[in-house]
């Protein structure tokens, strides 16, 4: 028996198994994918979607310009063709604007303030790469798919690190703890560390075959640093190993992944504004800064009529409040995101130094190094829960008939409701199958609010067509 399985798959089953089953299992019309979704965007997926692809673009050495402009070429059509998910007073076009220009604030600052930092530090030796692992017990085979933000060795020690993008709306202690205890850093981890093993495997085996000879201490043909080297791996695919790991690897370095490094950007508080319209913004300095009044005009030059922060302390430690005559503004309607961050970078804004509201927009937390019980726990633990779902999918295939009382009856077996999930943290966007009519169960997508999901990873598609 063999199933595919993602980390996104993971968690829908473990924060309800009913939401996996209309999030990824549901047959629909298309025999290669299970699995449905809104037909309307979330806003917090869409922005951290189009984040990406502007880190992404930054991270393959594109400018800053080219990243903004991929970003928000991503964000309209996708925002104008499915239009976001929004409550019953929000103003359409004032989010979409809103979403916009974080997405574009967010991959300017993170430009200008971290991407120096780490490039000065690390090499980036892949961006986006699609992974997939193969964990087995038994007779079972989990394929697992993972995508890498970015792989990173540092400089000064050839360590290899992942690299992961995430928006948050705020830091504090439990966002680092929970940061720890996410699987993210431990599945990506156990995939990519079978690639490089296998890479190193290759190489170590080559040295000796290419010299004909099985003296380990005579290598008559040695591999070159800078040299890319083209092997047939174990399921009989020709695979190109890069200069990168081949040069590491003639260093004597072991393929191990050392560890994870998570980087988040901070959108900010989304509250009601103002005060019972039920239209909500987000508080982000970036996006929403405050500014002078006309006729309070100071002599600050330009960077004098506007502040990031409503409350701050000075360098003596005393506290200020802006007060009076100051107005949050809409960067966008203003002088721009462009010319607001670029001003941020560059100019001192009420007794800070330039690029203190640009690098306070990020947290780095010390990345998360390897740890080997950890891994193994969650492959066990994640076998064994997929192993469970694809045999509750064999059992509820066999079982379900399309009368709706015994189709529920069979649900309720195989993928229970865990309904302290239906509100909590958010909303769950399948309240109107659960809870609504009894038809939608056994075709969600007659609703009119459902359409079929997108793969998040290549690697499912083909793993399905293979079936
Ligand atoms: S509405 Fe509740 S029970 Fe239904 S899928 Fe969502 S979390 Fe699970």
């Amino acid at each position: 028996m063999k199933a595919y399985a993602s980390r996104s798959q993971v968690l829908s089953y473990q924060e309800c198994p009913r939401r996996r089953y209309f999030e990824y299992e549901i047959p629909t019309s298309n025999p290669q994918l299970g699995g449905i979704r809104l037909s309307r965007l979330d806003m917090n997926l869409h922005t951290g979607s189009c984040y990406h692809t502007g880190m992404e673009a930054l991270n393959r050495g594109q400018s800053v310009e080219e990243a903004v402009g991929l970003a928000l070429e991503d964000f309209w059509p996708k925002c104008k063709a499915q239009g976001l998910i929004l409550e019953a007073n929000e103003d359409a076009s004032y989010v979409a604007y809103e979403q916009a220009s974080m997405v574009e604030a967010l991959i300017r600052a993170y430009a200008i303030a971290i991407l120096p930092g780490n490039l000065a530090r690390f090499d980036i030796v892949e961006v986006e790469t699609e992974d997939v692992g193969l964990f087995q017990q038994g007779d079972f085979d989990l394929h697992f798919g993972a995508r890498l933000d970015g792989l990173l060795i540092e400089k000064s020690t050839q360590d290899i690190f992942i690299q992961n993008f995430k928006t948050t709306k705020e830091w504090g202690k439990k966002s680092d703890d929970s940061t720890r205890h996410d699987m993210q850093g431990l599945s990506e981890t156990a995939v990519v560390d079978q690639r490089l093993v296998r890479w190193h495997e290759a190489l170590d085996s080559s040295q000796y075959e290419r010299g004909g000879s099985s003296d380990p201490g005579e290598l008559l043909y040695p591999l070159l640093p800078n040299s890319r080297v083209e092997y047939r791996n174990p399921q009989g695919q020709m695979e190109l190993i890069p200069a990168w790991f081949v040069t590491r690897f003639l260093t004597g370095a072991s393929p191990y992944v050392f560890g994870v490094k998570m980087e988040f950007a901070l959108k900010g508080r989304r509250s009601e504004s103002p005060r019972g319209s039920g239209r909500y913004a987000y508080s982000n300095p970036l996006i929403r800064p405050w500014k002078k009044a006309d006729d309070l005009k100071s002599f600050g030059g330009r960077a004098g009529n506007y502040a990031f922060k409503y409350d701050f302390q000075d360098d003596l430690g005393g506290n200020h409040r802006l007060g009076k005559g100051w107005n949050s503004v809409n960067i966008w309607e203003d002088m721009g995101v462009k010319n607001w961050i670029e001003l941020l970078a560059s100019e001192t804004l009420q007794g800070f130094p330039p690029m203190t509201a640009l690098i306070n927009q990020f947290v780095l937390p010390e990345e998360y190094c390897r740890n080997e019980e950890d891994i193994e726990r969650w492959k066990r633990q994640v076998i064994g829960q997929e192993r469970k779902i694809a045999i509750a999918k064999l059992e509820f295939a066999a079982q379900t008939i399309p009368a709706f009382a015994d189709h529920e009856a069979a649900l309720d077996q195989h993928f229970p409701m865990h309904t302290r999930s239906c509100d909590w943290p958010t909303k769950c966007v399948f309240q109107p199958i659960c809870f609504g009519p009894k038809a939608y169960l056994v075709a969600p997508e007659s609703s009119g609010l459902y359409s079929i999901r997108e793969a998040n990873h290549p690697t499912e598609v083909e793993f399905n067509q293979g079936e």
